[in-house]
């Protein structure tokens, strides 16, 4: 069945009545339980929430922005989830590649324009890839920064008139840690080497120890999202 976006904001509005903070399984069930077309976004800092959504949709889509500047531990930890988990993993990429981008914009776009870099190679991708789901699922968390400490579990998401799905907002980094420990989720190995927030390669940093955990993205500018959750 395919929704229209006044009754995707009814179901959001359902879903957010009803949905106060429940467990996150119970989150994923609803959607696919209300008929949507579900997608969960993975970034492959961790898997938490690729691993809840395998245990709660088998064979459910993962979609994976491979922006062509992840570091290496980012892209083995996209494969070793696609092999491990019960899940339909999909690589989505932008329309050019990098070599393509720097023809068209020259290289280092994302030193001069991050915003219009982060455009092309994860907003835009991701619109296209949302347009055949009717919710998407992703992995924010109230406690990772001050603009997303309002962060609905559900929620309608007007840029794309998509449901928003955000199975994960009430947990703490101590929740997260529990969860990795119980079930040994499998998680960047970068987050062992101080990069507890993981992007793309050269606007990720290394934080130092006590520092907050984004604090390492687009370091030294005023950048602080890619534009995704905007
Ligand atoms: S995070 Fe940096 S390299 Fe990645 S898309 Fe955004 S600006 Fe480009």
């Amino acid at each position: 069945m395919t929704f229209g976006a006044a009754r995707l904001r009814a179901i959001a509005a359902e879903g957010a009545a009803t949905l106060v903070d429940p467990p996150a399984v119970e989150v994923l069930r609803w959607a696919v339980g209300s008929g949507l077309r579900l997608a969960v976004a993975g970034s492959m800092q961790d898997a938490v929430l690729v691993h809840l959504a395998s245990r709660a949709l088998p064979g459910v889509d993962v979609l994976f922005l491979d922006t062509g500047y992840h570091f290496a531990e980012t892209l083995q930890t996209r494969d070793r989830v696609a092999a491990s988990y019960r899940v339909h993993l999909r690589t989505i990429t932008a329309r050019q590649s990098v070599v393509e981008q720097d023809a068209d914009h020259g290289v280092a776009l994302h030193e001069r324009d991050p915003d219009l870099c982060c455009a092309l190679r994860k907003t835009q991708p991701l619109d296209n890839a949302l347009d055949e789901y009717d919710a998407w699922a992703t992995g924010l968390r109230r406690v990772e920064s001050e603009s997303r400490s309002n962060t609905a579990v559900v929620s309608f998401d007007e840029r794309r008139d998509k449901i928003k799905l955000a199975p994960l907002a009430a947990w703490t980094d101590e929740d997260v840690a529990a969860y990795i420990e119980k079930y040994q989720v499998i998680t960047n190995p970068l987050l062992a080497q101080g990069y507890p927030s993981i992007g793309c390669g050269p606007c990720t940093r290394r934080v130092a120890a006590g520092s907050d955990d984004r604090s390492g993205r687009w370091a030294g500018t005023d950048k602080t999202e890619c534009g995704i959750h905007l």
